[in-house]
């Protein structure tokens, strides 16, 4: 009896480590593999853990009703909100123009610093002495005023400290800020012309050596019209330099305006006559086109720069033409102006990278030399650091107020 007993209790336990066997082997071929594999790993979600709320399974009648709604039943469901991906990027709002030559003073005063604190460093010397006035005179040329402007201001401060009383600080600095403000010519008129005919849109042509800014100036003009309110359709008649033409378009694409192109090396007067058109036909307010400005022969120019503006004259006379120089290129700014100045009729000078030279002086200068006012002054490279030029506001960068 004791050995079938033991018999009956020995053939249990062999069944019971058999069957433990089995499952733990089972388990054992469920675990993911431990060395690296090149199959990606998928991780389970977490078994829930002591303490943690186990998910509740979920209501499948109630889903049923949800999700599927009952007729005549109205079951309120959160609406999602649906994002719609633009196609085409957002359109940028550009800076208001209205003051925005105060917002870039920093930038003026700090590149004009020795110019306009210079001078008034000088004026105020206790004894102003001839070596002072040749230092003064210095500081001007040195900022590329020119010889006569320099002349002029030199010969009317000596002329006003003597007759002034008193010179105090404040008085100085109204002086100076006066002498120079009448220099830069206060009375131009220095609105960027864009009204155009009852059908036509205002026309403005942009020229000037390639590197001086020209598109990029373009691209900010666009952005200072549709700041504006006005609406524009740009003509990319650079087909000389390769990705002008791109650069224009992406100018334009930034805040809404068609860019009119045609194939490199094409026929830059008929992309212009070809904007307008568009600008036509889209009741746009303003067409602007950037020009090709290859210096090779004042004569290649003329023949050049005289066709495009020729055939865009078919659909109406132009309102504007800019010719935009490199305040940097100082002297040579100067032998460039009076090249297209020859060539086409130059109706306002946008001076650009203002930031980069000490030599603002030059807008004095390339004033004179043309007869025609600097309306629109470059700096910076950020889209909206093309500013209204004013007279006062320059002055104040320079001289601090
Ligand atoms: P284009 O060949 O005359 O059309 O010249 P671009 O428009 O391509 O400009 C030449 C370079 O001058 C670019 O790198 C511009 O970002 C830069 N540039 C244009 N205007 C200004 C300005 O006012 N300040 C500075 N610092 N750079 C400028």
């Amino acid at each position: 009896m004791d050995i079938v007993i033991l018999a009956v209790v020995i053939a249990l336990v062999a069944v019971g480590l058999i069957s433990g066997l089995v499952v733990s082997s089972r388990k054992k071929k469920q675990l993911p593999p431990s060395a690296p594999s090149s199959t990606p790993t998928i991780t389970p979600p977490a078994e829930p853990r002591v303490g943690e709320e186990p998910e509740a399974p979920r209501d499948e009648a109630r889903r049923t009703i949800e999700e599927v709604g009952l007729p005549g039943t109205e079951v309120p469901v959160e609406e999602a909100p649906v994002v719609v991906e633009p196609e085409i990027p957002a359109l940028e709002v550009p800076e208001p123009t209205a003051g925005r030559l105060v917002r870039l003073r920093a930038r003026l005063a700090r590149s004009q610093n020795s110019l306009g604190k210079g001078l008034l460093t000088l004026l105020s010397r206790d004894n102003l002495d001839e070596d002072t006035w040749e230092e003064i005179e210095d500081t001007l040329l040195t900022a590329d005023v020119g010889v006569a402007p320099t002349q002029e201001l030199v010969e009317r401060l000596r002329e006003r400290v003597r007759v002034l009383g008193t010179r105090t600080p404040e008085g100085l600095r109204a002086l100076l800020r006066e002498e120079l403000v009448t220099l830069l010519g206060p009375d131009f008129d220095r609105t960027v012309r864009t009204e155009g005919g009852e059908e036509t849109p205002g026309v403005v042509m942009v020229v000037g050596v390639n590197g001086t800014g020209k598109t990029t100036t373009t691209g900010k003009l666009a952005r200072v019209l549709v700041a504006d309110g006005r609406s524009v359709v740009l003509g990319a008649a650079d087909t000389f330099r390769a990705a002008a033409a791109d650069q224009l378009q992406t100018w334009g694409e930034r805040v809404g305006a068609r860019t009119v192109r045609g194939p490199e090396g094409g026929d830059p007067a008929s992309i212009a006559f070809d904007a307008v058109k568009e600008g036509i036909a889209e009741g746009a307010d303003v067409v602007l086109i950037d020009t090709a400005g290859r210096l090779h022969t004042k004569t290649g120019l003329m023949d050049e720069l005289g066709k495009v503006k020729r055939v865009v004259e078919k659909h109406g006379p132009l309102d504007e033409i800019l010719l935009v120089l490199d305040a940097t290129t100082g002297q040579n700014g100067l032998v460039q102006a009076r090249v297209f100045a020859e060539v086409v009729d130059i109706s306002g000078i946008v001076l650009t990278k203002l930031d980069g030279t000490a030599k603002g002086g030059i807008v004095i200068a390339v004033q004179r030399e043309l007869g025609v006012p600097v309306k629109l002054i470059g700096l910076g490279e950020g889209p909206d650091d093309l500013a209204p030029f004013e007279p006062g506001a320059f002055v104040d960068a320079l001289i601090g107020d």
